[in-house]
């Protein structure tokens, strides 16, 4: 390691979703092009630009793959289905071997004939029904399960010799008998068990919520009951190398959704919370700048997420979407007065184009921004998805992200003699 005594540190601030298309809206312009973004500029101007395909051109990334590759994973390697990311978007804790399953509250007949896959979208009582089955053992398997938003929930089973090569019990169409789950090899044994132990977990569900207070107040106020639980998407949670000793980094985020903190815990960032941030359009975005700030006492990586952009576009409102990148600005111009620019680099970037026009994510390259000491200034002196496409990092991927920043933060293992 080279005798330098001072300590680099870094915050890498991602605005979900941030870039765009053009707008006609805007007059062509995109939401970040339009919006007032001072110190966005200044780091610009000050710093390195360029465009960064989160996984490679064209892909449209989502926020769990997106992040993943942000924080220096390859995502086909690491992202193992969406039961596991499922779970930790509803803050579960997931360890590298779990089977995780997505599952639906839903609806059934005494034949076992799906009535309702949404059990009417039930909204309330889901923890309670949830609680009759989190924690149980099914053989020598520990069962977790955590309701979610209205009618979802996950499901994570522990134990040894499970594998997520199974089908689903959700038969994904009304009318129509729950399925028994099945190895899709029948010559794996561990898929054999794991199908075994679902089915199990299934009858067991329709048994402890047929007749459950939640449910028997449903019926009789003409709604449908959420009698059984519906598992689909198995998946396992990858194994993957702890991102603070695989970097020499110590690691923190900073963020609003569920989805986002999950993944963080799961490579093993320490999750700051801020109960202001509410992951919507008014959300306190100075609250999470000030966490920023506290955790970069501690830590030597900051990952802070800010939702809003995302929601924006997501409702086809480019304004709204100006709106909260200028809070972000702010916010970020508060930030440079709190850190020692002599030490600390700032990064300032997106996890997935999101377009207003479309209403989701789509496959163009985002801006990035690395701003901090002995970064090779370019000529770009804006930040945006084209000003910053002149810039001197070129097009860059996801991956490389953390690479760059080991590097310029010089506790980087050298490859080679
Ligand atoms: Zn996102």
């Amino acid at each position: 390691m080279a005798a330098s005594a001072e300590t680099r540190k870094v915050i890498v601030l991602i605005g979900d979703g941030m870039a765009d298309r053009p707008h006609p809206a805007l007059g062509g312009k995109t939401p970040i092009e339009t919006a007032h973004t001072p110190n966005m500029d200044r780091l610009a101007l000050e710093g390195e630009t360029g465009l960064m395909d989160l996984i490679a051109p064209g892909v449209r990334v989502g926020s769990d793959t997106g992040h993943l590759a942000l924080l220096g994973y390859d995502p086909y390697a690491v992202y193992t289905g969406r039961g596991p990311f499922e779970a930790l978007g509803v803050g579960m804790e997931v360890r590298g071997g779990d089977i995780a399953f997505r599952c639906n509250f839903s609806t059934v007949d005494d034949n076992m004939v799906v009535v309702d896959r949404r059990a009417g979208r039930i909204t309330e009582g889901t923890d309670q029904l949830a609680a009759q089955v989190n924690g149980i053992f099914i053989e020598d398997v520990q069962v977790f399960f955590k309701e979610s938003v209205a009618h979802r929930g996950a499901l994570i089973l522990r134990g040894p010799g499970l594998s997520p090569k199974i089908t689903d019990a959700d038969p994904h169409a009304e009318g129509a008998t729950v399925h028994e789950v099945q190895a899709t090899d029948p010559d794996d044994a561990a898929a054999r068990r794991t199908a075994r132990i679902v089915n199990q977990f299934v009858r067991l569900s329709y048994e402890k919520l047929r007749d459950h207070l939640v449910n028997r107040k449903r019926i009789a106020e003409g709604l449908k009951p959420a009698n059984i639980i519906l598992p689909r998407g198995a998946g396992v949670a990858p194994t993957i190398p702890d991102f603070n000793s695989h970097h020499n980094l110590q690691g923190a985020c900073v963020a609003e959704t569920g989805l986002i903190k999950g993944i963080a815990r799961f490579v093993g960032l320490r999750v700051l919370e801020v109960p202001e941030a509410t992951g919507g359009l008014d959300s306190d975005v100075m609250a999470m700048g000030r966490k920023v700030a506290e955790a970069l006492q501690e830590h030597t990586f900051v990952l802070c997420n800010v939702k809003g952009p995302d929601v924006a576009a997501h409702d086809h409102n480019p304004q709204a979407k100006v709106d909260i990148i200028q809070r972000i600005d702010a916010m970020l111009g508060w930030l440079l007065t709190q850190i020692d620019p002599a030490s600390t680099f700032i990064v300032v970037s997106a996890d997935h184009t999101t377009a207003c026009s479309f209403g989701d994510h789509t496959g163009e390259p985002v801006p990035i921004v690395i701003w901090g000491p002995e970064v090779r200034t370019d000529d770009v002196a804006q930040f945006g998805e084209r000003a910053c496409a002149k810039g001197g990092l070129g097009r860059i991927r996801g991956k490389d992200l953390v690479p760059m920043l080991t590097s310029l933060m010089n506790v980087q293992e050298k490859f080679g003699a």
